[in-house]
């Protein structure tokens, strides 16, 4: 993979923000912007998906949100189906237990979950 100049500012701007990204949002960061058009953010993103450096949340038909994929590093989600809006939420993992169980009865590695929350943010109901 070219470690082009975007893909550098993409993983930088990832790294810089602590939860997930939409992907059109991203590609309008000021990083971004001058270095490369919206889809080319997207194609880079999923190269950087398929390589395990970045993780894609969200499901199809939805919007799709970007992360780090940085070991041990592991936040549930509440996202606001209003403005796209994506927090962590400081719960602990209400399923760390049964991710061991499905690794063990599964023997799949690397495992992880999603656990997202939708709803209206505070700002948006008030708007
Ligand atoms: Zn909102
Ligand atoms: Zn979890």
């Amino acid at each position: 993979m070219r470690r082009t100049h975007a893909l550098q500012q993409i993983l930088r701007v990832l790294f810089k923000k602590e939860h997930p990204i939409g992907w059109s949002n991203l590609a309008k960061e000021p990083e971004l912007q001058d270095s490369c058009n919206p889809s080319s953010v997207f194609r880079i993103l999923v190269k950087l998906e398929e390589i395990g450096l970045v993780r894609r949340l969200g499901s199809p038909g939805r919007s799709y949100y970007f992360m780090l994929s940085l070991p041990g590093e592991h936040h549930e989600h509440i996202i606001c189906t209003e403005c796209g809006k994506i927090e962590n939420l400081d719960i602990d993992c209400p399923v760390h237990e049964l991710e061991k169980d499905v690794r063990s009865s599964t023997r799949y590695r690397e495992i992880y979950h999603q656990l997202d929350f939708f709803g209206v943010c505070p700002t948006c109901v008030a708007n």
